[in-house]
């Protein structure tokens, strides 16, 4: 009975309501196996949310409305589960049948009942705390795809494990990277007809990117499809890849001084069943200074470097190409095609259009015909200085050439910065208004190169450009001007019109991902510790629920039992909230990591326990006593190893420990257990004994002594001014 009512519903696919079948899929679902109709077909499956975004098409549109502008004041917290990790949370959680499952950092897993909360099951998968060393972007996971009665997720450390739905046991596990390489894995699997979909990231470490589909019933690798050329004749590169070899400077690609070429597929992707095609979103360079990467002796020679921040459509029974269309030709700035593709169908002059859409993170966002991947239009989302705009005949950005650096040049400050105009937050579309829900933010970067750069892959960040070069002088005033300089908002973009219809201002960057609703309702939490609901149609803030922690992760919406409930994992973290100056983000609350997931209900009346007082110590550094030489071999150390996770300038990142304050600051060999032997590995820091000598991890010890007293120096005047 369940298998005739799928049939008839999938006749019904495209429809985003289809009344029949609506209560009818909720029986189906019931049965409990995901089938290739069931996802197909999510739209109509209101009650459920069981693809990474709701459906193929990626819209993280719900058509639900029994919350809706008229009565969303009266929303309430239904209930609310702490988590185990206190890192970035990202996951979008899938519903099926009445349980939501969910992961959080450190790739692991719970299953909760998505009315009451009881946990139902939990599994770890216990990831090595020293991988985190690899992980450009914090120790994240942004969720889980299912299939059949199972669960997938990668992992951190590079696995792809099955888990049975029911009871949070293994099914199988498989092993999809070269673990002695910097990959990670924190992106959301896809399945597409019986296919376990997965990439992976590390272009900032110098991999080389692949996405690939595993077997969804026992992990054999099916197809692996790669986004850059092996670079070596020998490797017998599909036709695709032997084009883009004539992008490339091929001979740094291959060899024991190889550099990846990064490119990788670490979060976004889309299928259309129709046109049977997948859609990758491709990431950076490795290095990223393409001036390390192109013809020419001394960098200055050009080179697409294909597929680099392309989005690229593919088979997915075979992995075999078919089209691509690439965003920024030659990046160079850590621009990648990664951000969240969603598709819709749309009338543009006159004509009805099979779109592609996304607003990657160079600042444009782009409309593409996602059966040919001809150019439509692109129009800048945020402000922009690296491009006047594309060309509508050629599909190309205009540069502007003052943001182009090379090996040894001058540096130059451009927007959008290496975090982007928008991240890996997902957006919303909403049909009804034709609208497209950006977390847009505004954050320029200072991109000097780094003279004489060589690759180390086996720790730090390989990127071409001196990290430090950017990191402010201890003087408030020019800390708050920079800090003023930096914007979050969350933009509703009309796609036809290729311009903003409302904008809402934020307290700064890197807030959530975004939910629409039928309910003419827009949800997004704020990196200010608020979780809101918007008016789709004006953006008016209609209600705001006080969540305790910066909130990043998208919401997801579904019933139980006909009663509609909104969840969202709150938790403070990702690059942003490694990278940020603590000190300088301090008024502007995010300076905490709450994780828990909150679920809330129309008349909901659970309330979270009582905030705690957050207490800053004063600096205490002991006295800085190095030579200038030393403090300038440990900068430029710590900008190259250190400033990723521990904030440029060592000035305290809103996550993990602020090295200021570290207790082994003032005993040298604390301080060289710790990053010369890996003492605390298991906690999340690796040694560092293979990539820097004792006598360089000693001079960062004594550069950050000393920016702990500089700052020690101002530090009355930033309490008083706070
Ligand atoms: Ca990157």
């Amino acid at each position: 009975m369940a298998m005739k009512i799928w049939a008839t519903c999938a006749l019904l696919a495209g429809a985003l309501v289809t009344t029949g079948c609506e209560e009818a899929l909720g029986d189906a679902g019931s049965e409990g196996r995901i089938t290739a109709a069931a996802l197909t077909n999510a739209g109509a499956d209101s009650a459920n949310w069981i693809s990474h975004g709701r459906t193929y098409s990626e819209q993280r549109f719900s058509p639900l409305d029994q919350i809706d502008t008229a009565n969303v004041d009266e929303l309430g917290l239904a209930w609310f589960a702490d988590m185990d990790t206190a890192r970035g949370q990202e996951a979008t959680p899938l519903v099926i049948d009445g349980r939501l499952y969910l992961t959080t950092a450190w790739s692991k897993v719970k299953a909760f009942d998505a009315a009451t909360g009881e946990l139902l099951w939990a599994y770890d998968p216990e990831v090595p705390g020293e991988t985190a060393v690899k992980a450009c972007c914090d120790v994240v996971n942004r969720g889980l795809a299912t299939w059949g009665d199972a669960l997938f997720l990668g992992t951190l450390d590079g696995r792809l494990v099955a888990l049975d739905r029911d009871s949070g046991e293994v099914l199988w596990e498989k092993v999809t990277v070269d673990q002695s390489q910097s990959y990670t894995v924190t992106g959301a699997p896809r399945v597409i007809d019986g296919k376990v979909i997965i990439g992976n990231g590390g272009a900032e470490f110098g991999v080389r990117g692949y996405v690939a589909a595993y077997d969804a019933a026992g992990g054999e690798e099916l197809w692996r499809f790669y986004t850059v050329p092996a670079g070596d004749e020998d490797a017998d590169d599909p036709a695709y890849l032997q084009d883009a070899a004539e992008t490339w400077n091929t001979d740094v690609l291959a060899g024991s001084d190889a550099i990846g070429g990064g490119g990788t597929v670490w979060d976004s992707m889309a299928y259309d069943p129709d046109l049977d095609l997948l859609y990758i979103g491709v990431g950076n360079g490795s290095p990223w200074n393409r001036a390390y990467r192109s013809p020419g002796e001394d960098g200055t020679g050009e080179g697409d470097n294909l597929y680099l921040s392309s989005i690229v459509a593919i088979r997915p029974d075979t992995g075999e190409y078919v089209w691509h269309y690439q965003t920024t030709p030659g990046e160079t700035w850590d621009y990648t095609a990664t951000q969240h593709i969603m598709l819709a169908d749309m009338e543009i002059d006159g004509e009805m259009r099979q779109v592609l859409m996304q607003a990657p993170k160079n600042g444009f966002f782009y409309v593409i015909d996602r059966e040919t991947g001809e150019f439509i239009s692109a129009e800048p989302y945020v402000s922009v200085n690296w491009a006047e705009g594309i060309d509508p005949d050629t599909g190309r950005p205009i540069e502007n050439p003052e943001t182009r650096v090379d090996k040894t040049g001058k540096a130059a400050l451009v927007t959008p910065g290496a975090l982007g105009g928008h991240n890996w937050h997902p957006m919303a579309y909403h049909p009804g208004e034709n609208l497209v829900f950006i977390p847009a933010f505004e954050a320029g970067m200072m991109y000097a190169p780094e003279t004489d750069w060589k690759p180390d892959r086996a720790r730090g960040f390989n990127v071409g450009f001196d990290l430090g070069a950017g990191d402010l002088p201890p003087d408030m005033g020019i800390r708050r001007e920079v800090a003023g300089t930096l914007r979050g908002m969350l933009v509703a973009w009309d796609p036809v019109a290729q311009q903003p219809r409302w904008t809402v201002e934020h307290e700064g960057p890197w807030n959530g991902g975004v939910l629409a609703t039928g309910g003419g309702l827009v949800f997004q939490g704020t990196a200010g510790s608020e979780f809101n609901a918007y008016d789709a149609s004006s953006g008016e803030k209609l209600w705001s629920f006080a969540a305790q922690t910066g909130v990043v992760a998208p919401p997801v919406t579904y019933t139980v039992e006909g009663e509609q409930y909104v969840a969202v994992l709150a938790g403070w973290g990702g690059a942003y909230a490694l990278s940020v100056d603590g000190d300088l983000m301090a008024s502007k609350a995010p300076v905490r990591n709450v994780s828990r997931l909150l679920v809330f209900r129309l008349g909901g009346e659970d309330v979270l326990p009582a905030e705690m007082e957050l207490a800053s110590l004063p600096l205490d550094p002991p006295a800085s006593r190095a030579s200038a030489e030393t403090i300038a071999l440990g900068k430029a150390k710590y900008a190259r190893y250190c400033a990723v996770c521990h904030a440029p300038g060592a000035v305290g990142s809103t996550v993990l420990p602020d090295l200021r304050r570290a207790g082994s600051l003032g005993n040298a060999q604390s301080w060289m257990a710790v990053v010369h032997d890996g003492l605390l590995k298991d906690n999340g820091m690796a040694a560092f004994s293979g990539s820097l000598s004792r006598e360089e991890i000693e001079a960062i010890r004594a550069y950050v002594i000393h920016r702990a007293n500089e700052d020690k120096a101002i530090e009355g005047e930033r309490i008083a001014r706070r």
